[in-house]
């Protein structure tokens, strides 16, 4: 028996035992490293849902996660006891037209852990132990921290987003929303060659975090009207989810210029503003989760060429993890909460 979070519906999310099966042979057994506690994670636990994707039943969540080696199957040659590893959350097909066109986030038999895209739910990996494919683990020989290698996954989402972008060589990019994903995506950004980054958020601590990991220039954009923006990027990447955040952009993003859409809006829908599309020749391209650049994301983590450490807000064992929701629901307090095994 092991001990699993699970979300039952919207607000009732309950730590319980849960049967911990033995790994097969191509299977490895982990225990919990560290997990971080995504905005989808939040919706789930906030709404009973993510945009499209609605809770049908109970559904461990999380996919951003660390662990170490317990037990390995048979056949495993790829990880050993006492490995403390990267893990790949995402299960694309391998052979769907998408996977052989290289775009393995499009799969169309995607399976991607801690999601309700599918039914059967995915079962995430917020329980202190649990059972992968070998083929989602990496080692991490080096010296950094079972908190920072689980920030690959939402690593990966900025370098892939940044990668929609188009070359950032020169170039200035606003990025809205001062949250993991929108600092994943300042770091990406300068990664990528931007000239200057600007970062815009309603509250001031994540703009302090933003500040930290490398934006040049942040902007309460509560504060300032958006005309004062205009033609001060060349791209925009949308990371808050929010429909006056898109409008930001709108604003922000010169003729010619490209806006990238990782953040999730809300269900209900925005007005798609297409005659500004259109007549400022905007490019309105949509980035959904990653697909090399998980790769990428723990090459960089594990030389720390990428310094996530300012992002690492707090750490709590699974048995408080309704309070480590909470937390995470906080933006004055938090921008990454972390779960750890007991
Ligand atoms: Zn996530
Ligand atoms: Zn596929």
């Amino acid at each position: 028996m092991t001990l699993a979070c699970r979300i039952h519906a919207a607000h009732d999310l309950r730590v319980e035992p849960l049967e911990a099966p033995p790994p097969g042979p191509h299977e490895v057994e982990l225990r919990l490293g560290a997990m971080g506690i995504c905005g989808s994670d939040l919706h789930y636990f906030q709404h009973g849902r993510v945009g499209a994707f609605v809770l049908r039943e109970p559904l461990i969540p999380g996919h951003e996660a660390s662990g170490i080696v317990e037990r390995v199957g048979s056949a495993v040659t790829r990880v050993k006891p006492g490995d403390k590893v990267a893990i790949n959350p995402s299960h694309a097909c391998g052979q769907c037209d998408y996977c052989l066109g290289g775009r393995f986030n499009l799969c169309r038999r995607m399976f991607f852990l801690g999601s309700a895209s599918v039914f059967p739910h995915a079962q995430g990996l917020l329980r202190e132990r649990f059972v992968l494919g070998e083929a989602q683990l990496t080692t991490i020989h080096e010296d950094v921290s079972l908190g920072e290698i689980a920030c690959a996954e939402p690593l990966s989402i900025g370098l892939h987003a940044v990668s929609r972008a188009g070359v950032l060589t020169g170039k200035t990019v606003l990025i809205t929303g001062g949250g993991t994903i929108g600092c994943m995506s300042v770091i990406a950004a300068r990664l990528a060659g931007a000239a200057q980054v600007i970062a815009c958020d309603i509250a001031e601590r994540p703009l302090a975090i933003a500040t930290q990991v490398g934006a040049d220039r942040v902007v309460r954009t509560d504060q300032v009207d958006a005309a004062s923006l205009a033609d001060s990027a060349d791209i925009a990447i949308e990371a808050a989810g929010s429909p006056a955040a898109l409008a930001t952009c709108l604003a922000a993003t010169r003729r010619g210029g490209r806006i990238v859409q990782v953040g999730t809006l809300p269900a209900d829908g925005i007005a798609f503003p297409a005659n500004s599309i259109m007549a400022r020749e905007l490019d309105y391209v949509g980035a959904f989760r990653a697909a090399h650049a998980f790769d990428w994301a723990v090459g960089y983590l594990r030389t720390r060429r990428v310094d996530v450490r300012p992002l690492l807000s707090a750490s709590l064992p699974i048995e408080r993890s309704r309070e480590a929701f909470e937390l995470a629901a906080d933006r004055s307090r938090s921008t990454k909460v972390q779960v750890t095994a007991a």
